[in-house]
Formats: structure tokens, C-alpha cells, sequence
């Protein structure tokens, strides 16, 4: 820390509450805590647009249902809302999967941009964009944050501070512990996303779809025909007409806090995406027209710091299907480790949750150990390894979002610290925004495209007509 740069800087606010980072789960914590229209909340982000991984590389939530033929609805709440405005615009279809991490709910991204902006505005968060967080420092009761942007250095006084930065960079410059990807497991690997435009999906479907993917991607890397990294990876139609986009590219050995290392990351993320390209061209039909028409914004990085909370969701807990009283969101997702060298070769590990496939994440994971006034959420929160592997998809990181909203605006308003906060009450403040705290019977529809998301649930929320 360096409280002297930082006392010195100017201060450009004072808020209630401070989101830093406006992926899923910053930009929900931001909505949630805003539901309290009494207290003041900030939300600042180091990119020039919302959404982190949601919108500057991906196109589809995963973790609203349990995978499988019985897929029940598992999250609701905000994440609804954000799916309806989505859906409002016609921006939005499910994707029934019976495999994989289930059904997806598959948007178009620079909607979704929108949709965060305006979601943001109708709350009233103090907004700022292309404003990196650099360091913290205690004045008085309250965290001093030393933000840089284009207009130079500034400070943000905040009684409460929600870490949403994915890499818990609030986290790491305050002194809470945490686990560093590769630490004791080796680290997921990384993903360059790339969209392709002008595909004949109806020849693609005619040849074979799916299953005629895989083997082409088998073939191609043992004829040495195309240098592939990986004989898996998949392609779906995106919300434009004949385009896809891909999770294919893999990128291993990378440490994503070392700037060297992430630099390597990059330019390799970009060549295999090339490599791909060649092969879809020349390989797979329907493809014989198409070209990339976007890489992902930023190569794409599933995990870093995971910060030692006051609980820490471990892979036992999620495969006995624990359901622990002070849950705060359910996760149904398969452990999907996108490991190299690992279960006998360079493909994603999967274990499905047994028995009712589905377990509780306690509010423990989002508060870091011993904190009074800070909590952390999406992929920095406190799991091991494999549980993180699990409990990492946008609908989940969307609920630790929506908890740590509700919880931080509780905080302020009872007095009394994040680690000793009333849970059955943060629990009730959820079930009426819509959160699923326990597993429903019925099993969801998810044959219709534009499903709209639990309306019923939300009746009376002004954004859920
Ligand atoms: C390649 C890949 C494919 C995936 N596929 C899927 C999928 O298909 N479906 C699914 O549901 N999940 C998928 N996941 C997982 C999921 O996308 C992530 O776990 C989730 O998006 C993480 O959300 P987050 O809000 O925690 O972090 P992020 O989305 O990383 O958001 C963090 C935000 O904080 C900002 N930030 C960082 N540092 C600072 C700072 N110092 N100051 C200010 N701002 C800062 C960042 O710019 C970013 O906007 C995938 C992940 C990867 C990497």
C-alpha cells in the first residue's frame, strides 16, 4: 500500500457502497445494492463498456438450469431481469443441452452491453468507465481506493467495497489472503473467443452438425493436417444470422497476473484462433465461405486470485450436494476443468453433480476471512480449485452478485459487519427479489426460444412486465 500517493490524490467521490468491476457479477452487485434507493452506490470499471467476460468474449449464461433430460431453473432474481431486458429486444434464445453444462441461455453481446448500461442508469449507480482501481488504504472508517484514468490519479471513499474484479485486485492490494491459480492444482487453461460470420449452418446441420465437428477436429490434429490444440472445442450459432462463435482456442502455462506471460497468452490466443479458421474453411462443411469477424476482446482467463473467505466451497461439498442453511445460490454446473496434460491428455475434465445435481453455495465464499466491510464475488470468490471449476458460470457469478449487493446495503443499514451479518435475513431479501434458495420440483420448459424468465416470479418488479 502507499497511503501517501493515495491521501494526496484528489478525491473525485464518497459512496456507500463500491463496486469495482463490471463483469456479471459487479454489474448485478451494483443492481442489487441499488435496490436500496437510500444509499449511495458507485460502480467503476477498467474498460470502456460493462459486462467482463459476459460481453467481451461470450455469448451464452450457463447455470440457469441443471444440465440433463430433467433440467429444473436454478437462479432467478436479477439475472432474470437482465435475461428479459435481453429478451425484450429480441436478443436472446435458449439453447437446449442435455450434455455439457447444460441448457444456455444464448445472447447477442453488444446488446447485453446496452442492456447493462441502461439497467445501471434506471438504478441510479454512480457509473465509471475506463477507470482501473491501482491501490487502497484505510481514513478513518472507510476505504480510501486509488483509481487512475486518462485525467490522472483520484480517490473513492466508500464504506463498503465489493470486490468484482475478477483477478480480486481490491483484495490483493488490502492484505486478504487468497489462493493463486496453479498454486497446488495446475491452473485452467486460457480461451481467445473468435466469432465467424457467413456460415451455411443448414449444410453444416445437413453434414453432420455437432458430432461431424468433433471427428473433422480429431482427424485434422491426428493427420497433422491442421496443427488444432486441442481435438474438442465447440462452435454455436450466435444471435446473428449465420455467424458462431467458439470456445476452441487453449492457451496453458499462462499466469495471468505477470504481464509478460498474458502478453505471450494473447499473441498465441490470436494464432491459434487463425489456425482454426483455416481448418473450419477448409475442413468442415458449410464453413467454406466464412471468415473470424471478431476475437474476443481480451483472451479469456477462468481463474487467478480465488480470496480465503470466512467459508471455502470445496469439490466434496459440491458432489454430496449440500444444501447448507446459510446458502445464498444454488449450482447445478458440472465440474469442467479445461486442464493441460491432465486426466490423460490436453481435454476438459468434466464430473456432474450425483443425486439431485444440484448443491448451496454459502454466503461464507463472497465474504473474505475476518472482513467487517468487504465482500468478493464471480470468479475470485473462496473455492478450491475443482469447486471453483464448478461453480463459475455467469448465472452463478450473477447470484453472488445479487447476495453481496443485498448483503452490503444490509450491513450499513443493521451496523454490523460482513462477517456477522443476520443470513436468514439476507436470505429473505433475496427469495423477494426471486433468488432460488431451494430446488424446485418442477422441471423447466426449455423447448420455447425467448422463454421468458420466471415474469411470474417478479410480478410487481417494475422490470419484469
Ligand atoms: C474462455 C471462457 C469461456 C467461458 N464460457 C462460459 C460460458 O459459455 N457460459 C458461462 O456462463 N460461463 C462461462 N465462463 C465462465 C464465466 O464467464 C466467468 O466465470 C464469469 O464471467 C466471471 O465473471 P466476473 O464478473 O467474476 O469476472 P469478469 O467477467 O472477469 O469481470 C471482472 C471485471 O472487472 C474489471 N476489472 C478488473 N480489474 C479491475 C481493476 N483493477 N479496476 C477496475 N476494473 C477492473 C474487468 O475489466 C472486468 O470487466 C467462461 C470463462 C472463460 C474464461
Amino acid at each position: 500500500m502507499t497511503p501517501l500517493l493515495n491521501t494526496t490524490a484528489p478525491l473525485w467521490a464518497e459512496t456507500d457502497i463500491l463496486v469495482i468491476g463490471a463483469g456479471s457479477a459487479g454489474c448485478v452487485a451494483a443492481l442489487a445494492a441499488a435496490s436500496d434507493r437510500g444509499l449511495s452506490v458507485m460502480l467503476v470499471e477498467r474498460y470502456g463498456f460493462p459486462g467482463g467476460t459476459s460481453t467481451q468474449m461470450l455469448d451464452t449464461f450457463y447455470g440457469f438450469f441443471t444440465p440433463g433430460h430433467t433440467p429444473r431453473k436454478i437462479v432467478g432474481g436479477w439475472p432474470d431481469r437482465v435475461v428479459n431486458e435481453l429478451d425484450r429486444a429480441g436478443a436472446v434464445f435458449l439453447r437446449p443441452n442435455t450434455y455439457g453444462a447444460g441448457t444456455g441461455v444464448n445472447y447477442n453481446p453488444e446488446r447485453l452491453k446496452l442492456v447493462w448500461d441502461q439497467l445501471i442508469a434506471q438504478q441510479g449507480v454512480r457509473y465509471l468507465l475506463h477507470t482501473t482501481l491501482i491501490d487502497v488504504a484505510v481514513e478513518g472508517e472507510r476505504h480510501a481506493c486509488l483509481f487512475w484514468n486518462k485525467g490522472g490519479l483520484g480517490r473513492v471513499l466508500a464504506r463498503r467495497v465489493i470486490d468484482a474484479s475478477g483477478d480480486a485486485d481490491f483484495c490483493h492490494l488490502a492484505g486478504f489472503t487468497y489462493e493463486t491459480a496453479g498454486e497446488h492444482e495446475p491452473a485452467q487453461s486460457l480461451t481467445t473467443t473468435f466469432r465467424m460470420s457467413n456460415v451455411d449452418l443448414v449444410a453444416y446441420e445437413r453434414a453432420g452438425g455437432k458430432a461431424l465437428l468433433k471427428q473433422k477436429m480429431a482427424d485434422a490434429v491426428d493427420s497433422g493436417r491442421h496443427p488444432l490444440p486441442r481435438k474438442e472445442g465447440s462452435a454455436h450459432e450466435m444471435n446473428a444470422v449465420g455467424c458462431i462463435s467458439t470456445v476452441a482456442v487453449k492457451v496453458g502455462n499462462t499466469s495471468a497476473l505477470d504481464g509478460d506471460s498474458l502478453t505471450r497468452a494473447e499473441v498465441e490466443g490470436r494464432r491459434q484462433a487463425f489456425v482454426y479458421e483455416a481448418f473450419f474453411q477448409q475442413d468442415v462443411p458449410g464453413f467454406a465461405q466464412s471468415n473470424i469477424i471478431g476475437l474476443s476482446h481480451q483472451i479469456g482467463v477462468r481463474e487467478t486470485r480465488r480470496v480465503y473467505g470466512e467459508h471455502r466451497l470445496t469439490k466434496a461439498e459440491c458432489l454430496a450436494g449440500l444444501l447448507p442453511d446459510d446458502r445464498i445460490f444454488l449450482c447445478g454446473a458440472p465440474i469442467e476443468d479445461h486442464r493441460q496434460d491432465q486426466h490423460g491428455g490436453d481435454e476438459t475434465y468434466w464430473e456432474y453433480i450425483p443425486g439431485s445435481g444440484v448443491y448451496g453455495v454459502s454466503y461464507g465464499t463472497i465474504v473474505p476471512k475476518g472482513s467487517d466491510t468487504v465482500w468478493m464475488v464471480g470468479r475470485c470468490f473462496s473455492a478450491t480449485h475443482d469447486a471453483h471449476a464448478s461453480c463459475r458460470s455467469m448465472a452463478q457469478t450473477m447470484s453472488m452478485g445479487q447476495a453481496a449487493g443485498l448483503a452490503a446495503a444490509q450491513s450499513i443499514r443493521q451496523d454490523e459487519s460482513a462477517s456477522r451479518l443476520s443470513v436468514s435475513t439476507l436470505q429473505n431479501g433475496l427469495r423477494q427479489l426471486g433468488a432460488v434458495l431451494d430446488i424446485p420440483d418442477a422441471i423447466a420448459d426449455t423447448s420455447r426460444d425467448g422463454w421468458r424468465m420466471n415474469v411470474s416470479a417478479n410480478a410487481g418488479h417494475p422490470l419484469s412486465s
